[in-house]
């Protein structure tokens, strides 16, 4: 699907089915707009179901102030008329309550995107407006205060956060992004002290951000692949509505025949990729006019170290990454399902998924499927892609069994004994 193509309506709608989908408004909550070339804002619209809004329910004001439509814009459309008058470069804004966004709202904190690598490009600097009735003239102009200092995801005092963009995918990102590092750092600290990224370890991610890789245009495309690919999608999609994945992170790649692989492709929206978007890796070449995701060497390596691994996943789900960001180590001697499918889950430093990574690879042995990495990224590998699914979905639901332990009592692990027996009764 080429979203940006799509009337403004429609982009709208699909975005608030997505927000509203994930857990991230209620239904009286929360509105979207896109400023079109025509000066038009195009917005949701007040007092309707955002659960089931269709396109004649969006609103078109003109730039004179007329509204066309079939209900009255959102009360909050004076705040996102006052951001695209100060910031001119602005095209769509999103605005919502979701709920981890909201408690650092009212403890009147700003969630620390330094967690992880990659969402503070995302983002940008974050902001804080001061609190103000919500529709009034004088909302506006707080936020857009803050829109004017060129900072394009502001939290509201009390309240959500709106987030600015080039178009309506570019804010949403910034929107998702931020409620995703809310969630982990909430879970974080439920476990310990989150540990922050360090300014060389973004010199580190800077330095990776190209992937040199040869090309090759491909001849055809086998049955295998064919399936190969079908199946990705399946999985991928389903991985973004379980949130093991946000929109454009997430990777997933997939055996062929002999070292060759099938790999997510970097930066597409996971929630509308199709299957001519994912990318062939053959001899170490990628597809011609494509671009894999930026892991795709650590992929290579894996596959070539270790035969009976067909599958791997590259996410950071929040309940076992509130793991990674802390010196809280994670133990799957849990339930007997968590120990079966994740074994040992060792933390690896950093800068395992950029450099050396036959040495990372080296680590994913028969009784080392998955690891996590330090305030990056959680590996799991498999016989076949269900396999590697089904590992990093347990280790999401057992890393949330764990944390919800805190408030019940003490974690009683299954002893080395039942362990053994384990063992032998599966034949791990
Ligand atoms: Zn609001």
């Amino acid at each position: 699907m080429d979203f940006a193509l799509l009337h403004p309506a429609d982009q709208i709608i699909l975005i608030m089915e997505r927000i509203y989908g994930y857990g991230m408004t209620t239904t009286s909550g929360g509105n979207l707009s896109i400023l079109d070339d025509n000066g038009d804002i195009w917005i949701t619209p007040a007092s309707i179901d955002k659960g089931s809004l269709t396109r004649k329910d969006i609103v078109c004001v003109k730039p004179d102030g007329t509204i066309i439509g079939n209900h009255k814009p959102s009360s909050e459309y004076p705040f996102h008329r006052l951001v695209y008058k100060t910031r001119p470069d602005l095209k769509a804004v999103v605005h919502a309550h979701p709920p981890a966004l909201v408690a650092f709202s009212i403890v009147r904190r700003i969630p620390d995107t330094r967690l992880l690598p990659n969402e503070g490009q995302i983002c940008g600097e974050v902001g804080m407006a001061e609190y103000a009735l919500p529709g009034s003239v004088l909302l506006g102009e707080k936020i857009a205060a803050v829109f004017a200092e060129g900072i394009n995801t502001v939290m509201l005092e009390n309240h959500g956060v709106v987030a600015g963009g080039a178009n309506l995918f570019e804010a949403f990102k910034s929107f998702e992004t931020l409620d995703f590092v809310a969630r982990l750092e909430i879970k974080a600290n439920r476990i310990g002290k989150p540990v922050l990224l360090a300014p060389e370890h973004f010199d580190t991610v800077e330095a990776n951000r190209e992937v040199r890789m040869d090309s090759f245009i491909p001849k055809g495309y086998s049955t295998l692949e064919r399936e190969a690919r079908r199946e990705m999608i399946k999985f991928i999609l389903r991985s973004y509505d379980q949130k093991l994945v946000m929109s454009t992170q997430g990777t997933f790649s997939q055996r062929l025949d002999g070292n060759n692989f099938v790999i997510t492709p970097y930066g597409k929206d996971r929630k509308y990729l199709e299957e001519r978007d994912l990318v062939r890796i053959e001899n170490g070449r990628a597809e011609a006019g494509k671009a894999p995701s930026r892991s795709v060497h650590l992929h290579q390596a894996i596959y070539d170290a270790h035969p009976h691994v067909n599958s791997v996943i590259i996410a950071h789900p929040p309940n076992i990454m509130a793991f990674a960001v802390t010196d809280n180590a994670f133990d799957s001697r849990t339930i007997p399902e968590s120990y079966i499918l994740l074994r040992n889950t060792p933390k690896l430093p950093f800068d395992s998924v950029y450099s050396d990574v036959a040495k990372t690879a080296a680590v994913f042995k028969k009784e080392t499927p998955i690891a996590i990495v330090e305030n990056n990224c959680t590996i799991a590998t498999g016989s076949s892609l269900l396999n590697a699914f089904d590992r990093l979905e347990v280790a999401e639901y057992s890393a949330k069994a764990i944390i919800s332990t805190g408030c019940l009592g003490e974690i009683v692990k299954i002893d080395q004994e039942k362990i053994r027996d384990i063992e032998v009764a599966f034949q791990l």
